[in-house]
């Protein structure tokens, strides 16, 4: 059983249930578990590999809780840069039809790369278009090579234009087909066990492009197979509309009404919703990823993020995109998180809900560990999962705010990371990832054929 020892943190910040955070600190790591956490006296001075974190700051890996990784061939699109969440849609629809298998393979592996950098050792995704014999299976292919815990969703779409969807029906696909699929995917890749590296996510796409039936379904099948349900929920005001016109409902009620409340439901975004709402989200569990940068980049709306933790609600963060971000930078979404929380208490932040860097950096671990149902990762202490990454102090970003690194982490600006471990293993060392150049341009390869559709 291998042994990890790290050790001389300027800080290590726990996360634990008392948030210690310990100048000196250092783990002990047998077998991808965390045995002990402290100072240079409470730890073994030999292990098989020994990190020195000297002038580093070591922070438990961060947890994203939304994303859509093969839009990282369809960043920064011309035609979808500057619209709304539908009509971003419509103009990236026909293009992703064109996916291939090796693009969904590459595009999880450039995103969840890039994730990694920004110190993400867990990643959710979820893909909703399966286009030409594309799977699951290439994702957690291309999640395997990286080496990031990873859960996986069998997205999907089922409600096309011809019956009053927003996606072309080309993009969509049949209701048996889904199910079946969900199926494979539980039985070929869910692990339920303490340092499991994949589970799988059922995870039909939102209101407007899914009927009520296979939202039903889907949570039946979900709660029979033991495993959690994502969609996008609330996130815009044409979506609501949408939403109020086709099932007299808003968003919120009309998924409660479908099965969609419990401690294993999660929604992406929920900007739109009331308080009575959030009390009923609270009561029952469900959770939210909270994705600002790509709610300020569709224009969609403030998702009421104070009122959420006031209420108990589980929150996450979810960098979203890649193309509605247009990055994967989840210490810099917790920062945007934290940035747009005060915005949104303006003009009142001495006296009102403010978010502090250390709320931000809680959403960003322990909030997505718990909505990903996962009490193994989030934070550094015995028993859990080594998983964690090192910011290098000496960098010029925190030049003159080492009074409080662990609040430079959150206010400075993002930097990457220096090494990435996950469950013991180095996933980015010194900054770099074995063979980056050559994936980077592989991938700028896929995105000009997919985008130009040759
Ligand atoms: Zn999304």
């Amino acid at each position: 059983m291998p042994t990890l020892l790290v050790r001389n943190a300027q800080i290590l910040v726990t996360m634990d249930a008392d948030r210690r955070e310990i100048a000196g600190g250092g783990l002990f790591v047998r077998d991808g578990f965390i045995e002990k956490v402290g100072t240079a006296e409470d730890l073994p001075t030999e292990a098989d590999e020994v990190l020195d974190a000297s002038s580093q700051l070591v922070l438990p890996g961060l947890v994203n809780t939304h994303h859509h990784l093969y839009q990282t061939l369809t960043r920064a699109m011309p035609g979808a840069q500057d619209v709304g969440l539908f009509d971003w849609l419509r103009t990236l629809y026909p293009i992703w039809a064109r996916l291939t298998p090796d693009d969904v393979f590459l595009a999880t592996l450039i995103g969840l790369l890039e994730l990694a950098h920004s110190g993400c050792t867990t990643a959710f995704d979820h893909q909703y278009v399966w286009p030409n014999g594309s799977s699951v299976d290439d994702q957690v292919a291309a999640a395997t090579d990286i080496g990031l815990r990873f859960h996986v969703s069998r997205g999907s779409m089922s409600l096309g234009e011809s019956d009053g969807g927003l996606p072309p029906d080309s993009v969509v696909e049949d209701e048996d087909t889904i199910l079946e699929e969900c199926i494979r995917a539980v039985d070929a890749y869910h692990d339920p066990s303490p340092g499991s590296m994949t589970q799988v996510v059922f995870a039909p796409c939102s209101p407007f492009s899914v009927t009520a039936d296979l939202m039903r379904a889907s949570a039946e099948l979900a709660r029979e197979k033991g495993v959690r349900l994502h969609t996008h929920l609330a996130e815009t005001a044409d979506e609501e509309r949408f939403c109020l016109e086709h099932f007299g409902a808003r968003p919120a009620p009309y998924a409660q009404e479908l099965g969609w409340a419990g401690d294993d439901v999660w929604f992406a975004h929920g900007v739109f919703v009331g308080t009575t709402e959030i009390e009923a989200m609270a009561a029952a569990g469900t959770g939210v990823a909270h994705c600002p940068s790509s709610n300020m980049r569709l224009a969609s709306g403030i998702a009421p993020v104070a009122a959420y933790l006031a209420t108990g609600v589980n929150v996450g963060l979810g960098v979203d995109g890649s193309a509605s971000n247009d990055g994967g930078n989840l210490l810099g979404e917790a920062r945007m998180a934290m940035l747009l929380a005060r915005l949104n208490a303006a003009p009142n932040l001495a006296g009102g809900p403010q978010m502090s860097a250390r709320t931000a950096l809680e959403l960003a671990t322990i909030g997505g560990a718990k909505l990903l149902g996962r009490a193994d990762i989030g934070s550094l202490e015995p028993g859990k999962c080594a998983d964690f990454f090192t910011l290098d102090l000496g960098r010029i970003e925190y030049a003159g705010a080492l009074r409080d690194p662990v609040a430079a982490a959150l206010m400075c600006a993002p930097t990457p990371a220096r090494h990435v471990y996950v469950h013991g293993r180095p996933v980015i060392t010194d900054g770099s990832f074995e063979g980056e150049e050559r994936l980077i341009a592989e991938h700028n390869a896929a995105a000009k054929r997919l985008t130009q559709g040759s």
